[in-house]
């Protein structure tokens, strides 16, 4: 966390921003202390990271332990022909770092497990979940429930995205695990199996992002649920409330 002043150099960078009443100085020095957990640095977490990088988000964690392939770069624009092979999450820091090198950029070469999740969402001001399977998800979803952490969760598979923004700081707003039952039918459904139309990521990841903004910056736009159809552009916008049988929030 940085308590320091903006230098020349930042007022400048974050100029655009700087003049927006919804920012100001105030918002930028809250950005740039902000701490911001991401849990996948795939198709969701490659646009998210970089948007929270460029606008001065003071510290980003990357959460993943796979390696760079050549099918990833369908959609996860972090990832350059010369990364193949490389942790996805070293690739991620270096294209991120030659983005904006006065961000602090962690990474974390593991699997989120229950072994390391606690400490990792612990340590965040706010969790954006951009992995890939329920098994993750739902593990995300308890760790924020029970440190009582902002979860701001994606999903896109086919032509089809989610947003979901869970407030967590007080109990019964509803958590991802009310929304989402698990089932068989859920944890087979991924890109790997079902395909995704590379640009809908980029919409999912730039609002993840949007929304971990105006959380920071205290426009809050909690407990809503939002769907988006990249064939239609339909989009649907839920404020969801609590299942009383949720054995994870309730
Ligand atoms: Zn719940």
């Amino acid at each position: 966390m940085s308590n320091t002043p903006l230098s020349d150099k930042e007022k400048v960078r974050y100029s655009r921003q700087l003049m927006l009443k919804e920012v100001g100085f105030d918002g930028q020095q809250k950005l740039k202390q902000a701490k911001v957990l991401i849990i996948g640095v795939g198709g969701l977490g490659c646009p998210a990271a970089l948007y929270l990088v460029a606008s001065g988000i003071g510290e980003i964690t990357l959460v993943d332990a796979d390696k760079v392939e050549l099918t990833n770069l369908q959609r996860q624009i972090l990832y350059k022909i010369n990364h193949l092979g490389q942790a996805k999450t070293q690739a991620a820091k270096k294209s991120l770092a030659s983005l904006n090198n006065e961000i602090i950029i962690n990474t974390v070469n593991e699997q989120l497990s229950a072994d390391n999740a606690k400490s990792l969402i612990s340590n965040a001001d706010i969790i954006l979940d951009c992995s890939d399977n329920f098994e993750t998800r739902y593990l995300i979803n308890r760790d924020c429930v029970n440190l009582q952490k902002v979860l701001i969760s994606a999903a896109a598979i086919a032509t089809k995205g989610q947003l979901m923004a869970f407030d967590n700081r007080q109990q019964g707003n509803g958590c991802y695990q009310c929304i989402f039952e698990p089932s068989e039918q859920q944890a087979a459904l991924n890109c790997e199996n079902s395909g995704v139309v590379s640009p809908l990521l980029g919409v999912m990841g730039s609002m993840q992002a949007t929304l971990a903004l105006n959380y920071i910056l205290g426009h809050m736009h909690l407990n809503q649920f939002i769907s988006f159809d990249a064939m239609t552009f339909g989009q649907q916008k839920i404020t969801f409330s609590a299942n009383p049988d949720c054995n994870i929030c309730q």
